[in-house]
């Protein structure tokens, strides 16, 4: 077993890497030398590779552990569930654990924003919502509203729903044919010849949510379900909202009767210093779909955060019939519930949403100290995450970020590249002087790679 392997170099040459097809990945590269990115174990913010290299990391593993690896609370909770009540359905009964996260989930959301569906993924949150949305206009006399709209650069996982909705191109074209009828996208809101460099959340901008407006002319109002963004762009590299544009959206979706999902999958639970993106920045969605950092990342978990109107409009018909005939195995796990009690009970006593304002100004003033290091051309932060923009290398598309990647792996630093960006999402516990060193090591990084 792991336990018994004390030279991981030599259970990394050992593995038989050829049956794993794995996900996100070039399965070719990781293939070719797989023993840097192999990780054996993890505890606080580092994981340890099969080379026995320590890395920080950087990334929260995918923005999902805010509280660092084995964290005690959870690893007591996670055994002292899977003793008590390891598994009950959510179809006709359901798990104690689970109603009273629901409730604490509720008391957490925006104010209106009080009924909670469970998922297990962000995947299955956002295809969640998308049939909350259709269902709703179907149930108060407004069936033709079924389109939904997405934003270009968007990312809503993978499932069909979600890859319609979604506007990373390379996720999209191979499965054309797939998609949900009838989406379009509001164009995305980065522009590096206005914003780069920008602390927080860019002055340039606000204008594009007025593109709403034309798809709504073009489409007519009345065929149009739902309004799908995260609020601030994670997948396609930390793209923050621009000042006063979540604003607009929230007042055309009104106008014309769209509900406003908010996807805040990356967001939820701390990321910005609030539980929700939404009261960072005073916006309040008619849904959030969240997942990763409600359980620290540790079992899965998602779901969706409805307001109550969107419930009760479900709360028609038979009163014995089923409402919305959706929902998953797994949905609202105990054990994944356990997990998220004791996630938010420790985000509550350190009180670390406050620690996550508290670190945002070294975050921005370290990450932008980058400016001027080569082939940096842009800089992003916003709540506890920042992107470095590369310019493209002769190599290929991503080739520079991917060879920063790589090289973070030999030299201590795990952390996220997507398309030409490095985006970073460090645990919530970490300390002045981590972030400090992870910013010191990249830089140094950055000027290898040059
Ligand atoms: N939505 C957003 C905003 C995400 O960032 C992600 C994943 O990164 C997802 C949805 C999909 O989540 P999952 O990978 O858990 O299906």
């Amino acid at each position: 077993t792991m336990d018994q392997v004390t030279d991981t170099g030599a259970l990394a040459r050992q593995l038989n890497v050829d049956p794993y097809w794995a996900p996100f990945t070039s399965n070719r590269r990781f293939k070719a030398d797989p023993s840097d990115r192999t990780m054996i174990s993890a505890e606080g913010c580092y994981f340890t590779n099969a080379n026995g290299v320590k890395l920080f990391d950087g990334s929260s593993g995918l923005w999902c552990t805010p509280l660092g690896h084995s964290h005690p609370r959870i690893v007591e909770a996670v055994t002292k569930q899977v003793r008590s009540l390891d598994y009950a359905p959510s179809f006709q009964v359901a798990s104690a654990t689970t109603i009273q996260l629901a409730e604490r989930v509720a008391e957490m959301a925006p104010e209106g924003l009080n009924r909670v569906f469970f998922a297990n993924s962000g995947s299955e949150a956002v295809d969640t919502a998308l049939k909350i949305a259709m269902g709703y206009h179907r149930l108060t006399g407004n069936a033709t509203r079924t389109r939904f709209i997405g934003r270009e650069k968007g990312y809503h996982g993978v499932g069909f729903g979600g890859m319609s909705v979604g506007g990373i191109v390379a996720n999209r074209k191979m499965f054309a044919p797939g998609m949900v009828n009838g989406v379009d996208h509001l164009p995305h809101t980065y522009d590096q010849s206005k914003m780069a460099f920008s602390k927080g959340q860019p002055a340039w901008g606000a204008h594009l949510a007025d593109e709403l407006e034309r798809i709504v002319a073009l489409h007519d109002a009345s065929t149009i379900a739902a309004v799908i963004v995260e609020p601030m762009q994670g997948s396609a590299g930390v793209i923050v909202p621009p000042i006063g544009y979540l604003e607009r959206l929230r007042e055309i979706c009104t106008k014309h009767g769209i509900l406003l999902i908010f996807d805040e999958v990356i967001t939820g639970f701390g990321r910005t210093g609030w539980a929700f993106a939404a009261q960072r920045l005073g916006v309040v969605p008619d849904m959030i779909t969240f997942a990763k950092a409600i359980t620290n990342g540790i079992i899965p978990m998602g779901g969706v955060i409805a307001r109550q109107e969107i419930y009760e409009a479900f709360m028609s018909g038979p009163p014995a019939a089923i409402e919305f005939c959706h929902g998953y195995t797994y949905s609202g796990h105990p054990m994944a519930a356990a997990a998220a009690h004791a996630t938010l009970d420790v985000y509550e006593e350190e009180d670390l949403f406050g620690r996550v304002r508290a670190l945002e100004p070294l975050m921005e003033a370290e990450f932008h100290s980058l400016k001027g290091e080569p082939n940096v051309v842009d800089v992003r932060n916003f709540g506890l995450t920042a992107a470095v923009e590369l310019s493209p290398s002769a190599a290929g598309p991503s080739m520079r970020a991917l060879s920063i990647f790589e090289a973070g792996l030999k030299q201590g630093l795990y952390m996220r590249y997507t398309g030409e960006s490095l985006a970073f999402s460090p645990p919530f516990i970490s300390t002045e002087q981590q972030i400090k060193d992870m910013v010191a090591i990249l830089r140094k990084l950055i000027r290898d790679a040059a």
